[in-house]
């Protein structure tokens, strides 16, 4: 099994002059040219001090050298530690104390707010956008490539937060190869693909998931700084740039649909939009198939594990409102969440994973980390599913989202999916507070459609037919938008502490 970074090096011998990167303005970068910067970064960073099990942090805007720095530090063994760029002051602070890194490689913009990280023994970096930044600053190269194990780190990343303080989840090497390869394999990856790359790449997703794949594959990328509809047809529509793939969160495809200007013609060259790191609406899976002919794959996985499982690429249809089997080498159980004890198909409990995928710890929480696995290995996703009788997972939120009402306990997702069937309703959140007869009382938040909402009394009467007593909501409450994190995923903690005192 070879590493991340020695597939990279592979293919940069193979094919130097092959184009990794392709930049807006056409700008081209090769597997030499980026080989190169990342071997003048790995000299830096060893003249730094790094040595074999450093952390090297990463809070850098999206740039092609940002990916060099993280080949460089695979390539020296280090451990690369990407930060969301929306990260300030006190998280930072966390950040920094909780993992410790050798260097910090910021904007040049905040190096002098980090000025003083130098007192903790942190050698602090910059890199820009335009190649620029003292990172870049060495002359000569450093080519040998530090001996590490399967086992040994190769990357610490943050979780979202989306339930709690996020945690690092420790990848090994072997995780990140063994993902990668299974991907590449399901989802048939070769050095023809041309993947639109519009994600961040402090996240699993844009980094591990896209960025791994392309490198592994010696594919191409079109790196588009973010998301933008107008850029993402542009590169689409282009077909001199050759585009294959899109990855994107959910939102990616709602925008997508939003667009008048998006249709069959504009998806004329690609071969795969795939979606994840929240759920896909049925309704958007739907509507896109319709308006081009491509069913959006949706796949499901976690920082702490990498991808779990997949919709079929081909051999089967993708199916709406599911994430699929699992990838080769992932085992999936379903279990009581309660008890622990395995359940048969069909019944709806928490969702447990095995592979050569997962994570190796929580770095810093050794407690955390017991907690979370069981004695035979599996670690509890804290995600709720079921897996229905052609083997497909379904999602049905999270443990935490769980509502227990009345003693009652009341999955999210069948009553969201429910609202948001309803005409007028864009999209919907179904959230528990605390309610002084029933422990939780239940919430809808509904976004209304653009031509006109149902009021409250149509969407309880038109649920009232359709779910048991308990399961019907006791308010329904209207907002212009779901509160979202950058990767799309609903912020449900956010909800709830806003509506927290609906029925006190
Ligand atoms: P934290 O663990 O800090 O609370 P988080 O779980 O959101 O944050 P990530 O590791 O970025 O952090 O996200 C993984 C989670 O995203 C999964 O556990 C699952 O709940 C959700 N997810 C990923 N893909 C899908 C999908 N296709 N459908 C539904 N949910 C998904
Ligand atoms: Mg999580």
């Amino acid at each position: 099994l070879s590493g991340i970074y020695q597939g990279f090096l592979a293919q940069a011998q193979a094919r130097p002059e092959k184009p990794l990167f392709k930049l807006p303005g056409g700008a081209v970068l090769s597997y030499a040219e980026v080989l190169h910067t990342s071997r003048r970064i790995a000299a830096k960073l060893i003249g730094d001090g790094v040595v074999p099990g450093d952390r090297v942090a990463a809070q850098v805007e999206k740039s092609p050298e940002a990916i060099a720095l993280y080949l460089a530090t695979l390539q020296i063994g280090g451990v690369y530690l990407p930060l969301n760029t929306a990260y300030t002051g006190a998280e930072m602070d966390y950040f920094m104390s909780d993992a410790a890194p050798r260097v910090l490689v910021c904007d040049p913009t905040q190096a002098a707010d980090h000025v003083r990280r130098g007192k903790d023994g942190i050698v602090v970096e910059t890199l820009g956008t335009t190649g620029d930044g003292t990172l870049l600053a060495a002359e000569q190269e450093h080519a040998a490539i530090a001996e590490t194990r399967p086992e040994d780190p190769g990357a610490i990343l943050y979780t979202s937060g989306t339930t709690g303080r996020s945690k690092g989840a420790v990848l090994t090497n072997q995780n990140l190869a063994s993902n990668c390869a299974s991907l590449v394999k399901s989802w048939e990856f070769t050095a023809e693909d041309v993947l639109i790359h519009a994600l961040p790449i402090f996240h699993i997703h844009g980094l591990f998931v896209a960025v791994n794949m392309t490198l592994a594959a010696g594919a191409s990328m079109i790196w588009l700084p973010r998301f933008e509809v107008p850029a993402v047809l542009d590169a689409m529509e282009d077909p001199t740039a050759g585009a294959t793939v899109l990855m994107g969160v959910p939102t990616f495809y709602t925008r997508l649909l939003g667009s008048d200007r998006f249709s069959e013609e504009s998806c004329s060259g690609m071969r795969l939009f795939v979606s994840g790191s929240a759920p896909l609406l049925a309704a958007d899976h739907e509507a896109f198939q319709s308006r081009t002919g491509h069913a959006i794959l949706e796949r499901y996985g976690m920082t702490e594990t990498g991808m779990n499982t997949s919709n079929p690429y081909r051999g089967g249809p993708r199916r709406p409102g599911t994430v699929g089997h699992p990838l080769p080498g992932v085992e999936v159980r379903i279990t009581d969440r309660e008890s622990g004890q395995a359940l048969p198909q069909g019944e709806v409990g928490i969702i447990e994973v095995r592979g050569a995928n997962v994570f190796a710890g929580y770095w810093n929480m050794p407690e955390k980390t017991a907690e979370e696995f069981r004695a035979d290995g599996f670690f509890i996703t804290g995600d709720l599913g079921v897996i229905d009788e052609q083997g497909y997972l379904s999602i049905v939120g999270r443990d935490k989202d769980l509502v227990i009402s009345g003693g009652f306990n009341i999955y999210p997702k069948e009553v969201e999916g429910l609202i948001d069937d309803q005409p007028g309703v864009a999209e919907s959140a179904v959230i528990g507070v605390p309610h002084p007869d029933l422990g939780e009382g239940l919430v809808a938040v509904v976004v209304p459609a653009a031509e006109g909402a149902p009021d409250e009394a149509q969407i309880l009467g038109a649920l009232a037919g359709e779910l048991a007593r308990f399961k019907q909501p006791r308010a329904v409450r209207f907002v212009e938008a779901l509160p979202r994190n950058v990767m799309g995923k609903v912020q449900k903690a956010e909800l709830r502490k806003q509506y927290t005192d609906l029925f006190s």
